[in-house]
């Protein structure tokens, strides 16, 4: 390096537009003395400083030691260069480049200092419903396209008025260059309509206020929010709750909940230190935690569960709502049943109008679909349940790079996609269940929506090994040269190996609902020898017939009749499955499981729960999938467990496998003798996660593998996950466990991306 330098040009990488990097960067100029420029290049920030040594030194330093809250750098390259003598420290218009792949901000929940005006009587922007600084507010859901500047954002509806310019434009103000700055002078405004009279429109205030009337009626009031509309009812109020359910045709899936402090959340919910900080990242996911029995909450907002999903209030808008209506909200996506969330005022008029009262609208549009994200603690670990709001769509790695820019349109149910290039996948927030036309449109909107905004032209399509999905079509329709199957369990095990950066063959656990295995069968229960571009499966749970077909992921006693078909010794263990079910129905189940008629062969955990929530009497028919399994995890509760044994066999040529029978005839028969069915569903965790620890043993043993990697929807259940890490850890094998995207099918697309990256690079293994 030449002596007495006193230029630098600066290349600053990653997650650094939207988050009121270049204002700080200008902030940090000034406060060291020194000129030159800052702008954004296609995402990535380009700064030339010049001035003195020293102060140029720290200006360094503090680029990565001061960097605003929601930034993310990954490299500051700086290159010395010949002074221009400019004077002064400027912005530069952005410059954009069309081969540039740049990350997006995601909203961001309202920052302290914005709360702090919000209510403050003196404040300018005092009980304003939009306000927001370079640290907050909305991104994703407003961009258009990159980069991001007001015109590119739904924001550009707006003119910033004199007083708000002159913030945009004053560095030394926390708005400087904040691209959603407005004020109630010329910012988007805020108003209540009571169902099917739009004429008698309240703004404001006034509006504001008689939605909190209508919610302390007990009303149903849908609110637009950051990434579509929500359900909002009274929380304490048992028949608002109810009413909500019966219009919402949602009988029994838990709801969440909304507070506007932790405190408040601690009211209602037993929050550990490990929640408390999930529920006030500025991400703001609805966090699953401990119900209060005294909490006051309704009881019927998640029944048979000792849970609830509470959530802080994220923008200024729920802020104000909360405080006038001075309780805790229900806050539930708003949709009928399964569709994709409601964005705009007359589709949410339409779709919403035979479910809510009254309408509390604005006029910023909302450009994506962004559901809020679901997380829950599992001893020390994070489980994440649903990301979106807040996390996606920031980039994660990929251990392989693809070659080919390429498309993984995921899983059938809980769908996201994944965009890749290079070492970069963009997984789309959360998308729905791939079912309805809606759905897909949703699909097909946040695809082409994604591609643009990270320009990825895919040429290589990856999708499921199920011929019969409509992601399977859906990847065949986008008429690209190549489209590469991949098996779901190995997707899930991927998956965890990619975002932990692995390679290496691991032992892959996949506990899961249903996947469809390269045997033609239905798999849920594996055990494989992985690595990304191929597996072995070492062990999976016994074959039984699901008699219904997928029918039986809602009825736990059609499940308990495939096991009783496989082997009809067991019948009476079996017994309180079937107490109360239709004698008629019950017959042509136990047909179609005898006969193969309707009942194909699965290895699923997911069933196995299923299976013993009926044995016990907990539940024969469920009203959403996995509820059965989620009421044992209530259950057992913090229940001290004994260990029942599930029997292995084979091995040798073929797999091992996981024969659950022993167990299932246990747990009926000391249930029918009277034992406790919250203590025999602890032993069933219990006797399950040992099971798992001997098969992984063993089978490291027999091919050489110590680490596992843990994947499948089953693993939302935080006692199965602690107890199995707990044991595979005594067994002395390392644990790989999903994190940032979560073991159920949210994390599908990624795996995806991550097997076909790796054959496109190796071949297929
Ligand atoms: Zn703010
Ligand atoms: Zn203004
Ligand atoms: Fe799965």
């Amino acid at each position: 390096m030449r002596a007495g330098l006193t230029a630098f040009r600066v290349h600053v990488t990653g997650l650094v537009q939207g988050v009121g990097f270049r204002p700080f960067v200008h902030r940090l100029a000034v406060r060291h003395g020194l000129a030159g420029w800052v702008r954004n290049e296609s995402g990535e920030v380009e700064i030339e400083i010049e001035g003195g040594e020293e102060e140029l030194a720290a200006f360094l330093r503090g680029l990565r030691q001061e960097a605003p809250p929601l930034a993310r750098i990954e490299e500051v390259e700086s290159v010395p260069c010949d002074p221009a003598g400019s004077d002064g420290f400027s912005i530069l218009a952005s410059l954009s480049r069309p081969d540039r792949r740049q990350p997006v901000p995601p909203d961001t929940a309202l920052c302290a200092a914005c709360e702090a005006e919000l209510f403050d009587p003196a404040d300018r922007r005092y009980r304003y419903p939009f306000i927001t600084c370079t640290d907050c507010g909305p991104r994703f859901t407003v961009i258009d396209t990159l980069p991001y500047d007001r015109e590119r954002t739904s924001m550009r509806a707006f003119r910033q008025c004199p007083e708000c310019l002159r913030e945009y434009h004053d560095p030394a103000d926390r708005r400087y260059h904040s691209e959603s700055n407005s004020c109630p002078a010329c910012g988007p405004r805020v108003w209540f309509e009571p169902a099917g009279t739009p004429d008698s429109i309240a703004y404001g205030d006034a509006g504001l206020a008689k939605a909190a009337e209508l919610l302390r009626a007990g009303g149903i009031l849908a609110v637009r929010g950051l990434g579509g509309f929500h359900l909002a009812a009274d929380a304490t109020d048992e028949a608002a709750v109810l009413r909500l359910r019966r219009r919402k045709h949602r009988e029994s899936k838990p709801l969440a909940v909304m507070v506007r402090s932790l405190a408040e959340a601690q009211v209602v919910a037993v929050v550990n230190a490990g929640e408390a900080r999930l529920l006030t990242t500025p991400q703001r996911p609805i966090v699953l935690v401990g119900r209060r029995v005294d909490g006051g909450l309704a009881p019927s907002l998640a029944p048979g569960l000792d849970t609830v999903g509470v959530v802080l209030a994220y923008t200024p808008l729920h802020h104000l709502l909360l405080e006038l209506a001075g309780r805790p909200l229900v806050m539930t996506s708003g949709n009928r049943s399964e569709e994709p969330i409601a964005i705009g005022n007359p589709e949410a008029r339409l779709r919403l109008g035979g479910i809510a009262d009254g309408f509390l609208l604005h006029d910023r549009e909302i450009v994506a679909r962004y559901d809020d994200s679901v997380v829950r603690m599992a001893g020390d670990t994070v489980v994440t349940l649903r990301r979106a709001r807040g996390y996606a769509p920031l980039p994660l790695e990929l251990p392989v790079p693809t070659p080919v820019p390429l498309v993984a349109v995921g899983p059938h149910l809980k769908n996201t996609f994944t965009l890749a290039h290079g070492d970069r996948a963009y997984v789309s927030q959360h998308i729905g269940d791939l079912e309805g036309l809606d759905t897909v449109a949703h699909f097909e909107d946040a695809l082409d929506r994604l591609r643009r905004l990270f320009s990825v032209i895919p040429e290589v399509a990856v999708r499921d090994l199920h011929p019969g999905y409509l992601s399977t079509r859906l990847a065949e329709g986008l008429g690209l040269r190549q489209v590469i199957p991949v098996q779901h369990h190995h997707a899930h095990v991927a998956a965890v190996m990619a975002e932990h950066a692995r390679t290496a063959p691991v032992l892959g656990i996949a506990y899961d609902g249903t996947g469809h295995g390269d045997d033609g069968r239905t798999w849920g229960a594996e055990l494989l020898a992985a690595d990304l571009a191929g597996y072995r499966r070492l062990a999976h749970l016994r074959y039984v017939p699901m008699p219904g077909g997928d029918l039986a992921a809602r009825t736990p006693w059609r499940v308990a009749a495939g096991y009783v078909a496989a082997e009809p010794s067991v019948a009476p263990a079996f017994r309180l499955a079937f107490q109360g079910v239709d004698s008629r129905e019950r017959a042509v189940a136990e047909r179609q499981a005898a006969a193969g008629l309707n009942a194909p062969l699965a290895s699923s955990m997911g069933r196995l729960f299923d299976a013993a929530a009926a044995v016990l009497g907990v539940r024969r028919v469920s009203d959403y999938e996995g509820q059965a399994a989620m009421e044992l995890e209530a259950l057992a509760g913090r229940r001290v467990a004994r260990e029942y044994r599930c029997e292995v066999t084979g091995g040798g040529e073929g797999p091992w496998v996981l024969d659950p029978v022993p167990l299932l005839v246990e747990l009926g028969e000391r249930r029918q003798s009277g034992e406790d069915a919250a203590d025999l569903a602890a032993d069933f965790h219990a006797s399950v996660a040992r099971a798992t620890a001997e098969l992984a043993r063993r089978a490291g043993d027999a091919v050489g593998l110590d680490t596992v990697a843990l994947g499948g929807g089953v693993f939302q259940n935080a006692r199965l996950l602690e107890s199995v890490c707990e044991r595979l850890e005594r067994e002395r094998l390392r644990v790989l466990l999903p994190r940032r995207l979560g073991p159920n099918d949210g994390a599908i697309s990624y795996g995806q991306a991550a097997v076909a990256a790796a054959w496109l690079t190796h071949g297929m293994g």
